[in-house]
């Protein structure tokens, strides 16, 4: 998100100058702990940084490998202008104190000039950062889904513990490498409804996003809305017997689903509690286990719903997202919106913040302000809106970006209404 918001000040002011400060040793952020066969869950044409291309187009998925080596060349390319300053294993303490993660001792005080952006707000956790929030017994085989890559022998089992993205992309590299479905538990604590990858490619994205539109105005629940979106195929379950609670944006191609619905082994007993040699206790109830099953945690909250802070305050920007589940795209739009002639109150008042969604009953009000948000930009930055790689929409043809727009705008009032009958989640 830094590099996103940092890439379109640096194109446009010729003589901004940045310090990136980062605990890691390598920009890219998460990136450089994740798992070795993890990819982008979205395409790559909107991914990164406005100013570079990333991946081959259309619906391709960037490895670790490929987003890792993208920052770095950017960064590189910063650096050498002479107007960036990167530095690595160092965090910030505040008040412009940076202090080094390894060099004892070793401070530097930076003088802000301009605002500190606060690009940590996010707080994304990876599994291999992240250890369990339950109780892990010794002797239990327990690891990040990093370890998957690195086996060196099979286990007689694998017990995947997760429902999310991660856990689901733990189950297809088993099944891809050749396991056995029967060999995979799977522990879902709470089902989510799950994002058709094959509706977000570019260029023919905005019709999904006006179906995702109408199926929230003219659903008379939250659950029909959900079942509109199922039926027009933009969603799936991994169940259909289970109406899911859950909806993280999480997304899946149309061609996974039969090979995640191949393990028949899942546990909904909700969350785990604890895992000792020979039994998995979770909030209802218990499963067997043994010392020849690997379970591997998939249980970190990449990206958790936070209260909201303030995206402008005098000195300083703490990044958030402004349009739903497209983090980097929103940090972009706070610097534009960073670049306009106008005094931090009116900033904020263009765009609501939007936290990253995680029940079904947030999903209306995500839906509603992100149209609010893109229609409100849109009366400041239009041009900038259509032309950046980073906006799904602007990869469709005009014709097709001015229906999408239309239609957000006569279905907004609806969308609003829908959002302001739900209950809070519990
Ligand atoms: C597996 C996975 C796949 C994803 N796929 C997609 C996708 O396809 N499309 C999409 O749009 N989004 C995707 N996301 C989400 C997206 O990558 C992230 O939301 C976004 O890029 C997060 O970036 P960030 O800058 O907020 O956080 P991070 O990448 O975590 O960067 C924050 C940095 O701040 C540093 N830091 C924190 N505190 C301090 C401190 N005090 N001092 C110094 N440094 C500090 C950390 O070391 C870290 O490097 C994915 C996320 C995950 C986990």
């Amino acid at each position: 998100m830094a590099m996103a918001f940092a890439d379109e000040i640096f194109s446009r002011r010729k003589n901004a100058r940045f310090v990136f400060v980062d605990r890691r040793a390598k920009p890219g952020g998460h990136w450089n702990d994740a798992y070795p066969f993890v990819t982008l869950h979205q395409p790559s044409a909107f991914y990164g940084v406005s100013s570079t291309k990333l991946g081959e187009g259309g619906g391709a998925l960037s490895s670790r490998a490929e987003i890792v080596s993208y920052y770095e060349n950017i960064m590189r390319r910063w650096e050498k202008s002479g107007r960036v300053i990167f530095l690595s294993k160092c965090e910030y303490r505040g008040d412009g104190k940076v202090v080094s993660l390894v060099e004892p001792g070793r401070e530097w005080a930076v003088t802000v000039r301009e605002r500190v952006v606060d690009a940590t707000y996010m707080n994304v956790e990876v599994p291999a950062t992240h250890p369990p929030q339950f109780k892990v017994n010794a002797g239990v085989n327990l690891a990040p889904l990093n370890a998957l890559a690195d086996l060196k022998k099979p286990f007689e089992r694998y017990c995947i513990i997760g429902g999310g993205k991660t856990a689901i992309d733990a189950v297809l590299f088993l099944l891809d490498t050749g396991v056995d479905p029967d060999r995979i538990s799977w522990i879902i604590p709470s089902d989510s409804w799950l994002w058709n990858r094959d509706m977000i490619i570019p260029g023919i994205v905005s019709k999904a996003v006006m179906e995702l539109i109408d199926s929230a105005v003219s659903a008379s629940d939250v659950d029909q809305i959900f079942l509109n979106m199922e039926r027009n195929g933009s969603l799936f379950r991994l169940d259909e017997n289970v109406l899911p609670d859950k909806w993280r944006c999480a997304t899946v191609a149309s061609r996974e689903m039969p090979l995640l619905r191949s393990v028949k082994d899942v546990i909904r007993k909700g969350r785990v509690k604890s895992i000792s040699k020979t039994r998995i206790t979770l909030e209802k109830g218990s499963v067997k286990t043994n010392a020849k099953t690997l379970h591997v945690n998939c249980s970190a909250n990449g990206l958790s719903r936070r209260a909201i802070a303030p995206l402008f305050e005098p000195g300083r920007i703490t990044l958030q997202s402004v349009f739903f589940c497209q983090q980097v795209f929103s940090a972009a739009i706070i610097a534009q919106m960073e670049m306009l002639k106008m005094s931090d109150e009116k900033r904020n008042a263009i765009c609501d913040i939007i936290p990253h969604p995680e029940h079904k009953l947030q999903w209306p009000e995500t839906l509603a302000h992100t149209v609010e948000n893109l229609l409100n930009l849109n009366m400041h930055m239009p041009v900038w809106l259509r032309r950046t790689r980073l906006n799904f929409l602007a990869h469709e043809s005009i014709p097709r970006y001015l229906k999408a727009a239309v239609h957000a705008r006569l279905r907004l009032p609806a969308a609003r209404n829908m959002a302001q009958a739900m209950p809070a989640p519990d």
